[in-house]
């Protein structure tokens, strides 16, 4: 999910958004960085049923408006494309995602990884689960739970 991505650039050890942004293909911007941390408490409140910030995921679309263009490929093929500078269009695609989660019943089922230390969010598979990657985090909880059962 583009919208989780995109939070999740932000570990609690690295920001990895300008090698992720531009993998996405997207420019680096100040204005990006405070977009995430916008569209992560606007997440987190939609998720807890209170009303989130959405002044700034609507400005960054406002920015950059989307529309349909037709072209001729055997048939006529739909595509979207943005108006604006390169980073109104990077915002605005990045506020896209947002909205289409944050409209999303998915939302509410959006969880923060409870590793030691991790503040990653995710979306379970399965209702049940409590780590972003059962591999790293769910791995690191049950090593921690062995040694404290075995100190003595
Ligand atoms: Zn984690």
């Amino acid at each position: 999910m583009l919208a989780i991505d995109f939070v999740n650039t932000l570990t609690s050890e690295e920001d990895r958004l300008e090698e992720w942004l531009s993998a996405q293909g997207l420019p680096w911007s100040q204005e990006v960085v405070v977009l995430r941390g916008q569209v992560e408490a606007a997440i987190l409140a939609a998720r807890d049923g209170r009303e989130p910030d959405l002044a700034p995921v609507n400005a960054a679309l406002r920015g950059a408006p989307s529309f349909e263009v037709l072209t001729w490929d055997d048939g006529v093929v739909v595509t979207r494309s943005r108006e604006g500078d390169e980073v109104a269009r990077a915002l605005a695609t990045l506020a896209g995602a947002a909205a289409e989660l944050l409209a999303s019943p998915a939302v509410r089922k959006v969880k923060t990884c409870e590793g030691p230390g991790c503040r990653l969010l995710f979306v379970p598979a399965h209702p049940r689960r409590r780590w972003c990657d059962p591999a790293t985090c769910g791995n690191r909880v049950r090593v921690a739970r062995y040694y404290q059962r075995h100190k003595d």
